[in-house]
């Protein structure tokens, strides 16, 4: 059994997911980074600083489709028969562009494929693997946009997939607590990324409000939503 942590992120081939792999890294995890594409994984796994990069493992994992997904969760059955650490970041359809009133169902839908439907399908096929987890951690990366305190037009096909994230994340740390698993929302903040666009926070800052919530402690919170450590309103 691998003494280090086993920690896999969706979406990490670039932006804050990338980051993220780098920053568990250099706290000794052994990080699995997937995208949809494994050449693209494979790419980014050469990024990390050096000492970080020998830990990161390029996997394929296309959040929208049920047999990668599944094909995935065999192969870090086989290789590490455990997961300690699920980070849900890959998202899509940041759309500006468009108001709930008049919006394009289709991207809504595609909104909902990859942000809300996504992470449901990774929890349900690592859920066994999280089990098995030492400190298991669930992290569900959200955003502010999400909060129902907040929501005042903008944004619809993504501002809905997210409260929907931040509905499962609830519902997954209620039926998950008795297994010691911590499950938590976080928004990385403003971020400047290929999704934020320019002005935005640097990427490692948004990337250690994920980290934080992927390394709690054992008497850490279950079930809230965060930024830097600090609660939001839902
Ligand atoms: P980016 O657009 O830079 O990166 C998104 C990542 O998700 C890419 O690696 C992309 O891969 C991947 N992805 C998209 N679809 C899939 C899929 N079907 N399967 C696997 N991977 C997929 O975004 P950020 O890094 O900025 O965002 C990361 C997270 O932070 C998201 O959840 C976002 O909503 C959240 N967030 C970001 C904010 C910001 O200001 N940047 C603010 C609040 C929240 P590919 O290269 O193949 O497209």
């Amino acid at each position: 059994r691998s003494p280090q942590p086993v920690s896999l992120v969706t979406g990490a081939n670039r932006g804050i997911g990338l980051e993220v792999c780098g920053q568990l890294a250099a706290l000794g995890h052994t990080v699995l980074l997937t995208a949809r594409s494994l050449d693209a994984a494979e790419a980014a796994a050469r990024r990390p600083a050096e000492g970080g990069r020998r830990s990161v493992h390029p996997l394929r994992l296309d959040v929208t489709d049920d047999a990668d997904v599944e094909r995935a969760a065999a192969e870090v059955a086989d290789r590490y028969g455990r997961l300690d650490v699920l980070v849900n970041n890959a998202a899509v359809h940041y759309d500006t562009w468009q108001r709930a009133v008049t919006a394009d169902l289709d991207v809504v839908r595609e909104a909902a494929e990859t942000n809300l439907y996504g992470p449901w399908r990774t929890v349900r096929a690592f859920a066994p693997l999280l089990r098995a987890g030492a400190h298991p951690r669930v992290v569900n990366v959200s955003s502010e946009a999400a909060s129902l305190t907040n929501m005042g037009g903008g944004t619809p096909a993504y501002t809905a997939s997210k409260a929907g994230l931040n509905a499962l994340t609830r519902m997954l740390a209620a039926e998950l607590r008795a297994d010691g698993v911590l499950v938590n929302a976080v928004c990385p903040g403003w971020v400047a990324t290929d999704m934020g666009g320019p002005g935005g926070r640097p990427v490692a800052a948004g990337a250690r409000s994920v980290v934080w919530a992927a390394t709690l402690p054992d008497s850490g919170p279950t079930g809230g939503f965060f930024r830097d450590g600090r609660p939001l309103p839902w």
